[in-house]
């Protein structure tokens, strides 16, 4: 059994065949909450992340560099290794009852995605939702993972109490090439249908439309055909951000580049430079394009996630995407 840097209190290892390919390090951590830099221009100062790496396998996730503190690498280990903190909800708790928690909002899915397959065996999530909604703090959730759908009586329960913001992340509606990009996510036709459960159990869905993956996902016909399928299905809002490539995951996703569309390999190096951040030109091109569609299917992305409470106990309304900040945003 491995040591894991920075977590101490490896509890086991554990591989089982209904997660062909995939190990699982049980952890047992000493805090839940993390506090975001002040610098961090996100709508919320808290996260809680259940699991390190991610099945859902993206090829483009911004993720993938922090599996290397870990001594795993970035690519196939982030998609393989997960590493499960096991007694996350009985630490988050305590850490909820701190005279100097000020019930402030927490979001889950901004590093790795909480409902990713690992929470079919784990089921950590309702104890954090509980615990948060227990202690007053608002909750938003970005996801890809349909097991979310489980949760939804629980959610729609916590959202008489706290605001509940639950956002899908869907940025494109051709399944092979969801396929290849995003090899362990749901199909989009799944995440549609997720959006429609979202939508049918009360809640304002939003749906962050990122990353647009410059030259295979970004034309306007495809954009069209996901905008109405994603109002179609019941979204309320979204948000839509370019591919950006800043940080270690963009090797990875360069890797992949090349083996599949390798003839887009000199157009990204002129696209994105040394920097690694999308063109201000394209931002605006596609910004010029994309913003009459959001309009024309009713999906304008509306601002100041947290200015006001439910417009009914049990309905929270999405303001603003749970994760907008992450990359640097398209608009
Ligand atoms: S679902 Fe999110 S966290 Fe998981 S691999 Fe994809 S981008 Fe990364």
């Amino acid at each position: 059994m491995r040591a894991l840097p920075g977590l101490e209190g490896l509890g086991r290892t554990v591989t089982t065949p209904e997660f062909e390919g995939v190990t699982f390090h049980e952890v047992v951590c000493k805090s839940a909450l993390n506090r975001l830099p002040e610098s961090s221009a996100m709508p919320f100062s808290w996260t809680v992340n259940p699991y390190r790496g991610c099945t859902h396998a993206c090829t483009y996730c911004f993720a993938r560099s922090s599996h290397e503190y870990l001594e795993f690498d970035a690519g196939g280990d982030f998609d393989s290794q997960i590493v499960v903190k096991t007694n996350l909800v009985s630490v988050l708790r305590k850490e909820l009852r701190r005279a100097s928690w000020r019930a402030e909002p927490v979001a889950l899915g901004t590093n790795t995605d909480p409902y990713q397959r690992a929470e079919g065996r784990y089921r950590l999530m309702p104890g954090v939702i509980g615990a948060l909604a227990g202690a007053g703090s608002p909750i938003s959730i970005l996801t890809k993972g349909t097991l979310l759908r489980q949760d939804l009586p629980l959610l729609a329960t916590a959202a008489t109490t706290v605001p509940v913001q639950l956002a899908v992340s869907l940025a494109l509606s051709d399944p092979e090439l969801q396929a290849s990009l995003e090899p362990g996510a749901p199909k989009p036709a799944a995440r549609l249908e997720l959006i429609r459960s979202i939508a049918d159990a009360g809640f304002d869905c939003h749906v962050m439309v990122a990353p647009v993956v410059p030259y295979l996902t970004d034309d306007t016909a495809s954009l069209r055909t996901l905008f109405a399928a994603l109002a179609e299905a019941g979204a309320a809002t979204a948000s839509v951000m370019a591919l950006n490539l800043t940080g270690r995951y963009r090797d990875w996703f360069l890797g992949w580049l090349a083996e599949n569309h390798p003839m887009l390999v000199r157009r990204y190096r002129q696209l994105y430079g040394s920097t690694g951040r999308v063109s201000a030109e394209y931002r605006t091109h596609l910004r010029r394009r994309v913003e009459p569609m959001l309009e024309e299917f009713g999906l304008t992305r509306l601002e100041d996630p947290y200015a006001s409470p439910p417009r009914s106990p049990r309905v929270s309304r999405v303001r603003g995407s749970v994760a907008e900040d992450l990359q640097e945003s398209l608009f």
